[in-house]
């Protein structure tokens, strides 16, 4: 048996193989980052052996409250992700599975890989309605994709979706998958009427860097994109500094930023209450989108969520935050689960691909509900 890591988005170190009933691995730490979460890896030469695997620092990482009630994914064919068993005792995660085939994967959450990323965004260009553009460079030099989809015209609102500022939130690029296979299905109605009044802007992957190398929160700088809007640079941020340079070019009526939360089992939003700028027309677009959105899709919930900012408090180098503020506009943090929607629990695949991707097609719903008010 041997278990390997050394592949697009793999993270682990094996500290003891030796005893397939007392494997002892550790997450290693984000590059340049004291953050570590996120885990892949490939178990071989195993089959029909049960397996007892423990992360020996699991209560160190990020947002060990993550580890509570969460089940790990495996897959043998790295399409089909499903749960096996997994305990958090407060210091260790532990992992029970007999594989039943010889390889088998073990991830944080279904990964979506580079060249996953290269099949999204080069189908989605094969649409008479998308552009696929290179808007610059990341830190390793791979081009930062965005998707403009809709013809351009000065009447028409600026929408922008961006996802995976956090490279281990896998499920935000399943959810802009949805998105954009819905935006150019030339069939659907809602897609159809919202392309003859908005521009979508997309940038399904934020840091392309950070999620080859297997990181959670940073680039491989060590930069949190999340904490970079207020003042981003070509060095250290290169994808905010030139998706945040294109907004002023293009403007943003709507701006949605797609991310993953570790500890809660729902989908949520994080408003900008607490934006200088928020007011009673914000209030309104936020309500409106929330509850229209509420209506139309049972996997959205405005019932659990982060505690909302006071008036004024908000910490205007997030994304979300800053966008809304610099542009006067309704701007969204989307959070989705790692563990599952509690509110409709599947025990045999928790929150997932299938299910991030069919989130991603709702929300244009609740866009097409507020378009005409947008600014
Ligand atoms: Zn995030």
């Amino acid at each position: 048996m041997n278990i390997s890591s050394n592949f697009d988005s793999g993270k682990i170190q094996v500290l003891d193989a030796s005893d397939p009933q007392n494997i002892q691995l550790s997450i290693p730490k984000d590059t340049h980052s004291e953050h570590f979460q996120w885990f892949h890896f490939r178990v071989m030469g195993a089959q029909n052996q049960s397996l007892a695997m423990r992360i020996t620092n699991a209560n160190q990482a990020s947002y060990p409250e993550g580890y509570k009630n969460y089940q790990t994914l495996a897959s043998y064919d790295r399409k089909n992700w499903f749960r096996v068993p997994s305990n958090y005792d407060g210091k260790e995660l532990h992992i029970t599975h007999c594989p039943e085939y010889n390889s088998v994967y073990y991830a944080y959450f279904a990964p979506y890989t580079y060249q996953q990323h290269l099949d999204l965004v080069h189908q989605a260009q094969l649409s008479p309605q998308c552009k696929l553009q290179s808007i610059g460079k990341t830190i390793e030099s791979r081009n930062i994709d965005m998707l403009v989809i809709g013809e351009t015209d000065e009447n028409k609102k600026s929408i922008w979706i961006i996802a995976r500022q956090h490279p281990g939130e896998s499920m935000s690029e399943w959810f802009m998958q949805g998105v954009i296979g819905r935006l150019l299905n030339p069939n659907d109605a809602i897609s159809k009427a919202l392309l003859s009044k908005a521009v979508f802007y997309l940038v399904p992957n934020m840091n392309i860097d950070g999620s080859i190398a297997g990181n959670l929160r940073v680039n491989t700088k060590g930069f949190n994109y999340n904490r970079e809007w207020a003042e981003p640079s070509k060095e250290n941020s290169p994808e905010v500094f030139h998706v945040r340079n294109l907004m002023d070019e293009y403007g943003c009526d709507l701006n949605l930023d797609i991310h993953g939360d570790e500890t809660l089992p729902y989908n949520f939003i994080s408003g900008i209450e607490g934006i200088p700028s928020f007011n009673e027309t914000l209030k309104k677009l936020t309500e409106n989108f929330i509850q229209s959105w509420i209506a139309t899709c049972p996997d959205f919930q405005d019932t659990y969520g982060y505690p909302k900012n006071e008036a004024g408090k908000g910490n205007l180098a997030i994304c979300s935050k800053h966008i809304g503020e610099r542009f006067k506009c309704l701007s969204l943090t989307i959070e989705m689960p790692f563990k599952d929607n509690n509110d409709l629990p599947d025990p045999d695949f928790g929150w997932s691909p299938e299910r991030s991707i069919l989130l991603g097609e709702s929300v244009l719903q609740p866009i097409y509900q507020v378009v005409n008010h947008l600014r």
